[in-house]
């Protein structure tokens, strides 16, 4: 997949795709697509996951759980979204650099907690990938990086 950002070109190989065109505009996840990828022999491995799907996730989370924990010594990945900083607001296609570590812990936190009915299928698949891709890069020794559309 080829993304061009004022003339400047960024190739994208898709490793896994979890969006789906939006049933009223047809555009995928109605644009507001995520990039997770790390490099594999200069080759961006991507990643790419329906951004509202992924801030609703840790919404959810958030809202259901914030009684029973505290909130500053949560990982910095669940802050940032929820504070509408760092991450969440990442639209450069150089990419954003993410903590793998960080992400994580997130996602072990986000895994402890049983969300609403309604999210729960979309919860399992969305840390189970997000994990994967966390664990590629590792693998690869590379870093992971984020681009919001
Ligand atoms: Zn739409």
């Amino acid at each position: 997949m080829d993304i061009i950002i004022n003339r400047e070109h960024f190739s994208f190989f898709i490793l896994k795709n979890l969006t789906a065109p939006c049933p009223q505009c047809g555009i995928p996840a109605c644009g507001r697509e995520d990039f997770f990828w790390y490099n594999e022999a200069e080759k961006r491995m991507t990643l790419v996951l329906d951004g509202s799907y992924l801030d609703l996730i840790i919404q959810n989370y958030l809202n259901n759980s914030l009684e029973k924990t505290t909130y500053t010594p949560l990982p910095k990945f669940l802050r940032e979204s929820n504070e509408c900083i760092g991450w969440s607001e990442a639209d450069d296609f150089r990419g954003t650099e993410i903590d793998i570590d960080d992400l994580l812990a997130s996602i072990e936190l986000i895994n402890q907690f049983v969300p609403e009915n309604w999210l729960k299928e979309i919860t399992a698949e969305y840390t189970s990938e997000l994990s994967a891709i966390c664990n590629h890069a590792k693998r690869f020794n590379s870093k992971l990086f984020l681009a919001r559309s």
